[in-house]
């Protein structure tokens, strides 16, 4: 018998923590889960789940519009009609609650529901119960940052944008990354007037340049009305519960809802892990080894708490990593290169590897190839929006290095580039393909 209750008490039940939670149980681990909100965490509720399902249907005000030019005369479409889809989404993850739910039971993890501390180095309380574990796991995640300003707490987050009780007619979405550009497609296609505010020149940091500036004169195109180089600096709420954003460089706007999208913050307040001597990094993510070990033994983390890249499949991948670190005792195998991205504006955008910037600054001999056209479907379709796919490749000794897309589908297309470039793929290799006719992907293997 074992002198621990179990041998994994993992806290979270969201991307990672479940599929570590499964995969260990599958190994003979006994195995429980704490999760305090909601099963799946917050890909499955606040996340890439619901957001998916709300950029879907926010594409399809211009896919009725281009549906005249291929002969749909006369369809007349009521209006959107938001309760229908925030109910519809609301049951959809409900359902995938109970799946999430039935993946752990079935596989024979004990579900504790409520919020989980730490007590001890191999001790965890839930309400007023107290269970020992030899391993304990911190998949507790992250949660949105809205600085604070006078009338900071009129802004709403991505907590709450997908449960309103009514659809606002004018937006000012807050941030420049993933969720702002994504929910400005989104407010916009589903009928808002939409503004987005950034603070600097132009947004999507850290992608590549040319993929910045397409992006925002698509988005342009869509009526999206960017303000960059703009700090908000005041929200007033008005008798009628009308917005007033104020910004620093003098400005003034009413809207009816303010979206803040600036960032995530570690789960990590309140867990007991400092009273432990578990090391933070000063932005409050946890400090974890190769194998996701703290600086106490027997805690580890994983996923968005521990600062890597944001990503469902980051943490999924660091959760087979770990269990299977375990199992076997070597060092967890996980590559951080070349993870392939996407962010579902209109249109979408799909990247891995290098940008421009990047290969150039890393002083490698760059070749560029680019396409920028407008999709098949648009001719007669007739809207005004275009594709751009950009390789970067390492003209010393011909490996693709980077490739960028922006355009309809681009991170279904970006995903079977990024197996070739994870195989060290050559332009030789990518020209040597056949490409499949008529598509926009061919055009990755057509580029000379
Ligand atoms: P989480 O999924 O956040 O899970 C943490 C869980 O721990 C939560 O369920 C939380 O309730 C629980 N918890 C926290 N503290 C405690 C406690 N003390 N006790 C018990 N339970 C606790 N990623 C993509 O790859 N693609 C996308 O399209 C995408 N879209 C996104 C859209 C939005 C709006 C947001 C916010 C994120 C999106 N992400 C996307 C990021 C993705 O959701 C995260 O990277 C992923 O969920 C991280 O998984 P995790 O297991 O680390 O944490
Ligand atoms: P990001 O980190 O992507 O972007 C935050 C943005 O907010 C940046 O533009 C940043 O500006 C800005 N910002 C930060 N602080 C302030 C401030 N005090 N005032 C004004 N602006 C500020 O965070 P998100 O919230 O968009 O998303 C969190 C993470 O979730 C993403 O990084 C991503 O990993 C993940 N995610 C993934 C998605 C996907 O895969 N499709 C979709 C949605 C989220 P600056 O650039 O100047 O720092």
């Amino acid at each position: 018998m074992s002198e621990f209750d179990f041998d994994l008490f993992v806290i979270g039940a969201g991307s990672g923590g479940v599929r570590a939670s499964r995969m260990a149980a599958a190994s003979g681990m006994r195995v429980a889960v704490a999760e305090d909100r909601y099963m799946g965490g917050t890909c499955v509720n606040v996340g890439c789940v619901p957001k998916k399902l709300f950029v879907y249907a926010s594409e399809y005000r211009e896919a009725f519009e281009d549906a005249r030019g291929f002969g749909w005369l006369g369809q007349e479409v009521a209006g959107f009609d938001w309760p229908t889809l925030r109910d519809n989404n609301a049951r959809e993850i409900t359902r995938l609650n109970g799946i999430y739910r039935n993946l752990l039971t079935s596989a024979g993890v004990t579900v504790i529901d409520g919020r989980a501390t730490v007590e001890d180095r191999q001790k965890v309380k839930v309400g007023d119960q107290i269970y020992s574990a030899e391993r304990i796991l911190i998949a507790t995640g992250g949660w949105p940052y809205v600085p604070e300003f006078p009338g900071s707490e009129f802004a709403i987050t991505s907590n709450e944008v997908f449960s309103l009780q009514e659809f606002p007619k004018r937006v000012m979405v807050v941030g420049g990354g993933y969720i702002a550009v994504e929910f400005a497609g989104i407010f916009a296609g589903l009928g808002a007037e939409t503004h987005l505010s950034y603070r600097k020149d132009l947004f999507l940091r850290g992608f590549d340049r040319e993929v910045r500036t397409f992006t925002r004169d698509e988005m342009i195109k869509k009526q999206i009305n960017l303000h960059f180089n703009h700090q908000v600096s005041a929200i007033e709420k008005q008798p009628d519960g009308s917005l007033l954003v104020h910004s620093e460089e003098g400005g003034t706007r009413e809207v009816d809802l303010v979206l803040y999208a600036t960032g995530r913050r570690a789960n990590t307040r309140g867990l007991g892990l400092e009273k432990l001597g578990v090391v933070l990094h000063k932005d409050g993510t946890i400090g974890v080894d190769d194998n996701f070990r703290s600086s106490v033994q027997s805690i580890f983390a994983l996923g968005d708490v521990t600062g890597g890249p944001e990503l469902t499949p980051v943490a999924l991948a660091e959760a087979m990593a770990l269990v299977k670190h375990w199992q076997t005792g070597k060092t967890a195998e996980i590559d951080y290169n070349n993870i392939p991205t996407a962010v579902f504006c209109q249109p979408n955008i799909g990247t891995v590897g290098l940008t421009e910037e990047e290969a150039r600054q890393a002083g490698i001999p760059v070749v560029i190839y680019k396409a920028d056209f407008r999709a098949m479907r648009h001719t007669i379709g007739g809207r005004d929006e275009r594709t751009l796919m950009k390789l970067i490749v390492n003209g010393s000794n011909d490996k693709v290095v980077g490739a960028h897309m922006v355009g309809p589908e681009a991170g279904e297309i970006i995903q079977g580039i990024a197996i070739a470039i994870k195989a060290g793929a050559t332009k030789a290799v990518f020209d040597q393909t056949i490409g499949i006719h008529p598509t926009a992907a061919e055009e990755f293997v057509t580029m000379r």
